[in-house]
């Protein structure tokens, strides 16, 4: 016969049970545990028992004196009838298990509710119940002082919202404050593109939803794709969080017991500008905004993956189809595809934003010598050169001055250099080496201070996220990729060029959709 194992059995009736005392009275469930320990081979030990305080309390004196026993041991576990014995307060009682209980050594075993901390698994209780225990406990303890203090937060432009809208993502440094979400953000820039196009919300809705870019529900749930629906594109359209000011009193609950939430209208909306940085424009949303107020046709074609129909696989010639895998979406060989165990052809798997990327650099290049150094709009293309310049030759100096360290190291090992040279030459390195990089460093923000100051609109024009289909079946005839992705461009308006192999791009399009 296995030895038993010694525990305690705790036992509370509550004021609060009511109706239920009758099959919780504390005979019963003293009745219960006896029966249960010498049917699993349990030695109860003693027994504590609350008469009459309420599951929220636990200041309940013979709960008190349990855990008092427990520290001191021998004995380590106890036992209880189920889960709400322990109390009804489901934070705390979530506390002691995962966390008081395991640090103190402590055993703890519901038995209806099949739960032992032994067994670190809550076999009856379903997770999902206890998430909204916690969170009916929250709604009710939410008090009208907790709301004006939210309030005021958010006329202070702090993100309170769980999780951020759609495009955005919460500043790890911050979580107050939202940042551009480097996959999402570039699904609103390209709502507005194509609204702004001339687009209705329900072909948006439309295009997205076949092109299994996830939906913001889907995202929320972890799940890829999912619907997009037009009021869904809508409000995206028309949120001002998205042209940099945070917008929130959205909803409000229409009471703390009632588990509802009503629109609140937009006079009602908390909207503090200039918060976080903007995924569109000003004028932008205004003219989406205008659009939105006056759009009566709704054309229903689809967008279609704008390299689709323009790209081919350079060993069996099919083309290449978009797919969505992961959080990306890959070109890959039709003929490989269709019946890849039939090895009919090899992937010719490529990243769809990698090759954008690519072409848009490429095109960017093209259009500079086209215009001989002229962009449209500004004369800025000589500065950038310039500015580039001086990058590349402080990063060259970098590497020299790199160089030249290890050099020294070589050399004071084959006793060329005294530690003590050695020493003065790494200071004057060093000196050198903080001068450098904050050049690099200064040179780098001039160039992005006239990126964004809207001189860099060459690049925009040209950038990836602009790349739709319209303006690439006008630019490019025909892409071949090779199986080690070496891609060649054949443009509409010049002969073939090759394309670096897009690999560099790669890892730098996480910002891409
Ligand atoms: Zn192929």
């Amino acid at each position: 016969m296995t030895k038993e194992i010694l525990a305690y059995s705790y036992l509370r009736l509550s004021a609060a049970d009511g109706r239920e005392e009758e099959s919780h009275s504390i005979a019963n469930q003293r009745e219960f545990l006896r029966q249960w320990a010498r049917r699993s081979g349990f030695a109860l030990q003693a027994e504590f028992v609350d008469d009459g305080h309420t599951g929220t309390d636990f200041e309940r004196p013979a709960f008190q004196a349990l855990m008092e026993a427990l520290r001191k041991g021998p004995v380590r576990c106890f036992v209880t009838v189920d889960l709400s014995r322990l109390g009804r307060n489901y934070l705390e009682v979530g506390r002691l298990q995962e966390e008081v209980f395991p640090a103190l050594g402590i055993r703890y075993i519901a038995v209806n509710d099949d739960y032992d901390s032994a067994r670190q698994v809550c076999g009856g209780l379903d997770p999902a119940v206890f998430k909204n225990l916690i969170n009916d406990l929250y709604a009710k303890d939410a008090s009208q002082k907790a709301l004006r203090a939210k309030r005021t937060l958010q006329r202070q432009g702090k993100y309170l919202g769980g999780s951020p809208p759609y495009g955005y993502r919460l500043d790890a440094a911050d979580r107050y404050r939202l940042l551009p979400d480097g996959e999402t953000a570039p699904v609103v820039r390209r709502i507005y593109e194509d609204c702004l196009a001339g687009q209705s919300c329900a072909a948006i809705a439309r295009a997205l939803t076949g092109e299994g870019v996830p939906s913001p529900s889907a995202r929320k749930a972890g799940r890829p794709g999912g619907r997009w629906s037009s009021s869904t594109v809508r409000r995206i359209l028309t949120l001002p969080t998205y042209r940099g000011d945070l917008t929130q009193h959205l909803r409000e609950m229409v009471s703390y017991k009632v588990h509802k939430s009503r629109l609140v209208c937009p006079e009602d909306w908390i909207v503090v500008e200039n918060t976080h940085p903007a995924l569109v424009s000003r004028e932008d949303f205004a003219r989406a905004g205008q659009l939105l107020g006056q759009r009566q046709y709704t054309g229903g074609r689809r967008k279609a993956h704008p390299l689709t129909g323009l790209v081919f696989c350079a060993d069996c010639g099919s083309p290449l189809y978009a797919r969505q895998m992961g959080g990306a979406v890959y070109l890959v060989c039709h003929r490989y595809a269709s019946r890849p165990s039939a090895h009919l052809c090899t992937a010719h798997y490529l990243r769809e934003d990698a090759l954008l990327g690519a072409l848009a650099e490429r095109l960017q290049v093209l259009a500079r010598q086209a215009l001989g150094g002229q962009p449209p709009g500004a004369a800025s293309a000589g500065r950038g050169e310039e500015e580039s310049r001086e990058e590349t030759q402080w990063q060259d100096r970098l590497a020299q001055m790199e160089e030249i360290r290890f050099s020294a190291y070589r050399d004071k090992v084959a006793g060329i250099l005294t530690p003590e040279e050695l020493e003065k030459l790494l200071v004057t390195l060093r000196r050198e080496q903080a001068q450098a990089r904050a050049a690099l460093e200064g040179a780098r923000e001039r160039r992005q201070r006239r990126e964004e100051s809207g001189q860099g609109q060459l690049e925009k024009l040209l950038s990836p996220e602009r790349l739709n289909r319209a303006l690439l079946s006008r630019l490019v005839r025909r892409i071949t990729v090779g199986e080690g992705r070496q891609v060649w461009v054949e443009f509409a308006f010049r002969s073939p060029v090759e394309v670096e192999e897009p690999g560099k791009a790669e890892k730098t399009g996480q910002n891409m959709v």
